[in-house]
């Protein structure tokens, strides 16, 4: 079998060209490309979808994250509480901006933050913490959220892995993630869940006085044209983006589907190999398999990448490093090592898990990792 990938993105294109042709030409001819309705369109389509108040589209994840935590107005030092097994955005952020990013172990099934690991944590310097949903499960935000309301500390949720996923309370209210937390940040990178043609972002709130900060922020600090009030950033979603973005948001509920049916097969599949464990689905939340992120538990998770390798099966290690050992981070931590984020990165190992995903090439992938041994 021939050109396996983690995710098949030109698949995907293929069934909605003519629609997505369509609208790319006709952004062209508008010569609207920056701003203009797609931008708003999308926005406002985004609000309806997570049952957000305010969305601010913004030119990728990182700038998200970043704008958000200007918008705070948090001090140098002022220290932000981040798991240490994520993707280096959520904390480079923080440090870019001179804060100290206190990084806290996850737990081990479901690869996320709890509220405990933040307990954990807690001085009076802690200002703020970034729940990160990885992979697509969502960290449990009801009992995070009463505790950063007790405490005083913004809650910024980095749902970059999770858009379209959500959590249903106590009460049974639902709640869709990234609209949870004060700010909620995602990013439109091709791969993603909601993926755009080049790099996008967004930025989430349900306060009208962070919304208009934010705005600010993005828009180099200015309240009227030329008009500047505190320094900001240049974070746009090009029209084209937001043209793409909205065709393809229509279509969310079924690729999250899409993605869990794949997730289901390789659950099944490997339910009888004592030497993998598949990733747990909580009970507060669905999950959206951004990624398929399972353990080897025999100690051979370097051996059997070898092997995939060797057979063509795309696969992947998200993360390999803690981001405590990360070069980059050495003066920003005193964290030496935190036990399950260190199990994780020599453990874990991504499947290729995509919208387009048929039933022969996940017997074949499934039947070549059953045969390494
Ligand atoms: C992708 C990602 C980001 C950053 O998004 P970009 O659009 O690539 O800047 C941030 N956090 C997490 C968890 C991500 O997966």
């Amino acid at each position: 079998m021939k050109n396996l990938q983690m995710v098949d993105l030109k698949g995907q294109y293929t069934h909605i060209k003519d629609e997505i042709d369509q609208a790319i030409s006709e952004v062209i001819d508008s010569t609207r490309y920056i701003g203009g309705p797609h931008v708003s369109g999308l926005a406002q389509e985004l609000q309806d979808y997570l049952n957000c108040k305010h969305v601010i589209p913004c030119a990728n994840g990182t700038d998200a994250l970043q704008v958000a935590f200007m918008a705070l107005g948090l001090e140098p030092g002022d220290e932000v509480v981040v798991p240490a097994f994520t993707y280096v955005a959520t904390a480079e952020v923080i440090a870019l901006l001179r804060l100290k990013p206190v990084m806290v172990d996850v737990d081990l099934d479901s690869y996320n933050m709890t509220v405990e690991h933040l307990e954990s944590a807690m001085n009076p310097r802690v200002k703020a913490v970034v729940p990160v949903h990885l992979f697509g499960q969502g960290v449990e935000m009801e009992a995070m959220m009463a505790f950063a309301k007790k405490h005083g500390i913004h809650v910024v949720e980095d749902s970059a892995q999770a858009i379209g996923s959500s959590q249903v309370y106590q009460d049974g209210s639902k709640h869709m993630y990234g609209a949870i937390g004060d700010v909620g940040c995602t990013s439109f990178f091709p791969s993603k869940n909601l993926g755009c043609y080049g790099d996008g972002g967004a930025i989430f709130t349900q306060s009208t006085d962070l919304y208009e900060k934010i705005k600010m922020v993005a828009n180099h600090g200015q309240s009227r044209r030329y008009y500047h009030d505190v320094i900001g950033v240049n974070s746009r979603l090009d029209a084209i983006q937001a043209a793409i973005l909205r065709i393809k948001l229509k279509r969310l509920g079924q690729y999250n589907q899409a993605r869990r049916k794949v997730a289901d097969h390789y659950d099944q599949s490997f339910a009888d190999v004592d030497w993998i464990t598949t990733p747990l689905r909580s009970g507060h939340s669905d999950h959206v398999f951004h990624q398929y992120v399972m353990r080897i538990t025999n100690g051979r998770r370097d051996d059997l990448m070898k092997y995939l390798a060797e057979k063509e099966i795309p696969h992947n290690v998200y993360y390999p490093v803690p981001l405590y050992k990360q070069k980059a981070f050495a003066s920003f931590t005193d964290v030496r090592e935190l036990p399950v984020t260190e199990k994780l990165c020599k453990e874990v190992i991504a499947l290729p898990i995509h919208t387009e995903m048929t039933q022969e090439i996940m017997d074949h992938i499934v039947s070549v990792v059953k045969s390494f041994s």
